[in-house]
């Protein structure tokens, strides 16, 4: 077949080398190893990465795991230190505290959710809490660390991990992976983007010194700004500020106390209208303040965020404006959004680079040749956005749920309208104990229960089915596996000695 026939991709342009850039090529790299196929990443060092996204979900470890990475080299890389969920703090007022962590909890008997016995118990009286039944949670409260077994001998010990991570350092790291598998790299300001006239699909970017970068797909990488999606495509923006009210962030970098073990855990403390973030990293922490700022003031933002850092501030704050919501169409023409040119929600629970490795899994799954086939769009459009709604809806759960009384802020997102699919989630939640499952969901069941009885939210009813249960047998049960639990957190070594284990220099 002549190369004018050949239909197929032979250059792909990766507009930007932020954390979304660097894993997209590491990641194509990998893929289309033996393929003849021409990788290149545009980014200019001048105008820089967002530079935060430091806490990850435990897909983070898969994606890089698909690379062929180790867990070990690239916690050393990028200065990580574990994590095993989030701890919210004040969220249903002062002192307030759950964990959501990654895992299971209990264990289901005869096919019955877990949870169904532990709310007959608790409205029986029973006051152990949901965390007793989570060795994440247990594992994670009590500043412990060690591999989940790869062979769980039951529900009990499932737990998954995640990574804190220095972002900077994780994209260096995937460069050199990039680079060493035979990406281009080219550091330049991109001054424009040409369009093709015929058919406005994009055919170059055109840089500061007046070269051109011609490919045949183009992944836009360039952050908030979505230089070809939107700044040249036009793609609009959906915006989801009414149930989002937060639009901005200060972040700082903080030096590590001496003595202070790192939390296997990311902190997020509800503060007067919005939230603080405190993730540990092993040479420094990161922490930043999420607000809205209809209800605060940059100056009352940071009187609010900097008292509370996790040590003295290395660095001044960065102030960080953001609008929650997502690209109408993630990918158009030739141009396929990944990272924050495709939306934004805020890092509550850690979502961003989650939703870079989706969207890489995707464009992997679905890439096209030059025809761009329109079934392969939409698909991808269409999965794109159902899985961002999702952790949308998952998000403002947190807030519709707050039972914080101090500001308008809390109170109006506890009486703000939400969308109607998280609508349905809490109604058959509250009516009979049980989740609604959408395609494209993120966030799993225990995950919803942990959020649901962090602030407080239980059902009016259980599984009928777990009255057939003898009450002594049930609670003897439940009390075995809080031992259970109790005693595998009991043997397992500190965080701080399992990062120490990493690296026998530190
Ligand atoms: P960027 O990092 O902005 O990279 C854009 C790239 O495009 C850069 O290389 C830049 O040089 C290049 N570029 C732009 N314009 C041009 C041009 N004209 N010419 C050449 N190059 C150009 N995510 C998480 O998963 N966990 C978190 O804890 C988390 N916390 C966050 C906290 C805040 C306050 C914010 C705002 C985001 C957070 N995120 C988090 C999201 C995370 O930071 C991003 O998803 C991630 O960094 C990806 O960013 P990006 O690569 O899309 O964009």
């Amino acid at each position: 077949m002549d190369e004018i026939d050949d239909p197929r991709i032979r250059s792909v342009v990766i507009v930007g080398g932020g954390t979304a850039g660097w894993m997209t090529a590491a990641a194509l790299v990998q893929h289309f190893r033996t393929a003849p196929l021409k990788i290149t990443v545009v980014e200019s060092s001048d105008i820089g990465t967002i530079g935060v996204g430091e806490a990850t979900i435990p897909t983070i470890r898969r994606f890089y795991g698909q690379l062929g990475l180790r867990d070990d080299d690239v916690m050393r890389a990028t200065q990580a230190t574990c994590k095993l969920g989030i701890r919210f703090l004040d969220w249903s007022g002062p002192g307030s505290d759950f964990i959501h962590p990654f895992g299971l909890y209990g264990q289901d008997v005869k096919g019955i959710g877990f949870h169904h016995y532990w709310l007959k118990q608790r409205r029986a009286g029973d006051a152990a809490p949901l965390a007793a039944y989570s060795l994440g949670a247990a594992l994670a409260a009590g500043g412990k660390f060690t591999l989940p077994s790869p062979h769980p001998p039951s529900q009990l010990s499932v737990f998954d991990w995640a990574l804190h991570l220095d972002a900077g350092l994780f994209a260096q790291h995937l460069r050199a992976y990039a680079e060493a598998g035979g990406c281009a790299r080219i550091d330049a300001r991109i001054r424009s983007v040409e369009l093709r006239p015929e058919d406005g699909f994009v055919r170059a970017l055109t840089l500061d010194d007046g070269r051109e970068v011609e490919g045949d797909l183009f992944v836009d990488c360039s952050g908030f700004k979505g230089l070809v999606i939107g700044e040249a495509l036009g793609v609009g923006f959906e915006d989801w500020g009414r149930w989002l009210p937060c639009d901005a962030a200060y972040a700082v970098q903080s030096e590590n106390r001496p003595g202070d073990a790192p939390a296997p855990f990311t902190r997020v403390t509800a503060r007067s209208a919005g939230w603080q973030w405190g993730i540990p990293l092993r040479h420094r922490a990161g922490n930043g303040l999420v607000f809205s700022s209809a209800h605060l003031s940059d100056d009352q933002a940071l009187a609010e965020l900097m008292p509370h850092l996790l040590g003295d501030p290395l660095t001044e704050p960065r102030r960080i404006p953001f609008r929650p919501g997502r690209r109408s169409q993630a990918w158009a023409k030739n141009c396929v959004a990944i990272g924050l040119s495709s939306g934004f929600l805020e890092p509550l629970e850690s979502t961003s680079i989650a939703l870079i490795e989706t969207g890489i899994e995707r464009l992997k799954a679905l890439f096209p040749d030059r025809r761009f086939a329109q079934p392969i769009l939409d698909e991808f459009n269409d999965q794109t956005a159902r899985e961002m709604e999702r952790v949308r809806d998952f998000i403002i759960l947190h807030y519709k749920l707050n039972r914080r009384t101090d500001t308008d802020f809390w109170r109006d997102c506890r009486e703000m309208p939400v969308p109607e699919t998280l609508e349905r989630k809490i109604a058959l939640w509250t009516a009979r104990g049980q989740f609604v499952r959408y395609r494209w969901e993120m966030f799993h069941p225990a995950s919803w229960l942990a959020i649901y009885d962090g602030f407080g939210l239980y059902p009016d009813h259980h599984d009928p089915a777990v009255d057939a249960m003898d009450p002594a047998y049930l609670a003897r049960s439940l009390a075995e596996m809080r031992a259970n639990i109790a005693d595998l957190v009991a043997r397992t070594p500190e965080h701080a000695q399992f990062l120490a284990g990493l690296d026998p220099a530190a």
